[in-house]
């Protein structure tokens, strides 16, 4: 933990500011070696958390750039020891020279998610918190920001504490009874004790349930479009997407692998898979392709039906209706309303809740798709308004969640307080692993290691 970090904390392309960050317990030295203040102040006498104007230098005194600079304390620093901000030009060679001379002055590289991870060994924050840090970057949309924000101003941590400490007062006062035997010291009540592991496993079935919209926020719908070949599948995809991204052609069966993309809709990210178009096929080619679809659309949580509503139905669409009513949300989408209409979608909206006519040549009428993605898919809160998005987190709670219930079912059936104990005590590490409060140092390494650096 000793060494000083140095590391550029923006992203590396040409902008007005770009920022080079410094932490560790000679970052007053390192800014020295960098930094000149207008004032003439050195490091130690600049005011803590003030921008401070100067430039920056060589060691020979060669200036690079004007800019600011910010110094934290360790008690009011993000990593939780001396650290600071060199905001210069964000010119990408400016940056390059600044940590250069960073280094000179004694830093070094610091890894992917250092800064983060120093924050985390100082109890700057936990690990849930930590990992709260890499989803607002990673963010796609900015409700999954909101919720990472929230994550990371500690919502979630406060709930999974209280179990915690619920569990652990109830731990404490078994091994009591368990190793003072002749003390005649009671053990805990057998009421209070299903009471608070009822409030612990309530509370964190309550946040597991939130997994799933979580996982929907952070990594978005899985969502497939399905039709018959030349139904206009990849013409929509490409109006959803606003750009030309799947190849459209007038030959049918063009489409013969899946293409995925990412896409906003209705506020929602959808993970978008245009598929072949599903009919039976001697092509051996597009006949994997067709496969792909089918095993596509069984994964899917929501499907897009796009129907040619220019052509008659024929009745090969039936085993594309099968499929999307598999999935738990779908839309039927009748495409080519600027052609004279010839199929009956009236028939289908009985099949159908949601149908929507569009013409995906022009993009005309897509964002009424939006409107039935905003349904299926409202805004919704989850413990104290956040939602579980990550899945190690999910499986720890699941862990602490099954002990818990263990226990509950030992206090039940009148087990020795052992039996509760091994129970509580597993419930306890689960929940320690979630915090970080008590994880292997193998594991923190890997969570931190898909940080970017700078952070
Ligand atoms: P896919 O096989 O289902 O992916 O269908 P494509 O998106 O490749 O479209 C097949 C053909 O229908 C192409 O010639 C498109 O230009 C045409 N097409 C797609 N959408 C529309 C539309 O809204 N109106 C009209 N007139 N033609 C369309």
């Amino acid at each position: 933990m000793s060494d000083t970090i140095a590391a550029i904390a923006t992203a590396r392309t040409p902008a007005a500011i770009g920022i080079v960050r410094i932490s560790g317990a000679d970052t007053p030295a390192v800014v020295d070696r960098v930094f000149a203040a207008r004032s003439g102040k050195c490091a130690a006498q600049l005011p803590l958390r003030r921008l401070v104007y100067g430039h920056m230098r060589t060691a020979e005194g060669k200036v690079i750039d004007d800019g600011l600079c910010v110094l934290f304390a360790p008690e009011s620093s993000y990593t939780g020891e001396w650290s600071a901000e060199l905001h210069c030009h964000g010119a990408p060679v400016v940056l390059d020279e600044v940590l250069r001379c960073a280094f000179a002055g004694g830093a070094r590289q610091a890894k992917g998610g250092e800064f983060t991870r120093r924050a985390f060994l100082s109890g700057r924050m936990d690990l849930m918190q930590a990992e709260a840090v890499a989803d607002l970057i990673d963010a796609e949309t900015a409700e999954c920001a909101q919720n990472a924000a929230l994550q990371l101003s500690g919502a979630m941590s406060r709930g999974v504490e209280q179990a915690y400490d619920a569990l652990m007062d109830i731990a404490a006062r078994f091994y009591a009874a368990v190793d003072y035997p002749d003390e005649d010291i009671e053990p805990p009540e057998q009421r209070e004790i299903g009471e608070t592991l009822e409030r612990c496993r309530s509370g964190l079935q309550g946040l597991l349930d939130t997994f799933r919209r979580g996982r929907i926020l952070k990594q978005g719908v899985p969502t497939v479009l399905l039709g018959l070949p030349n139904a206009g599948k990849s013409s929509l995809l490409n109006a959803l997407l606003g750009y030309d991204r799947a190849i459209v052609t007038e030959v049918a069966g063009t489409t013969r692998d899946t293409v995925e993309e990412k896409v906003r809709l209705g506020g929602r990210l959808l993970r978008l898979c245009d598929t072949a178009g599903i009919r039976d096929t001697a092509d051996s080619v597009e006949k994997i392709g067709v496969d792909r679809a089918v095993a596509a659309a069984e994964q899917a949580e929501l499907a897009l039906v796009v129907l040619d509503g220019s052509a008659p139905l024929t009745g090969e669409e039936e085993r594309i209706f099968a499929l999307a009513e598999k999935a738990e949300h779908a839309v039927l989408v009748v495409n080519k309303i600027d052609l004279p209409q010839r199929a009956e979608p009236g028939v289908l909206e009985a099949r159908f809740p949601h149908v929507v006519h569009v013409c995906a040549a022009t993009g005309e009428g897509v964002e009424q798709i939006g409107e039935a993605v905003r349904m299926f898919y409202p805004e919704e809160a989850g413990v104290g308004g956040v939602l579980l998005t990550n899945s190690r987190q999910a499986e720890a709670v699941t862990r602490a969640l099954r002990a818990v219930e263990r226990a509950q079912a030992a206090v039940a059936s009148e087990l020795t307080p052992d039996a509760v104990l091994t129970d509580a005590e597993e419930a306890l590490a689960a929940l320690g692993e979630l915090t970080g409060k008590s994880i292997r140092e193998d594991l923190v390494a890997t969570i931190f290691s898909r940080f970017c650096v700078g952070k």
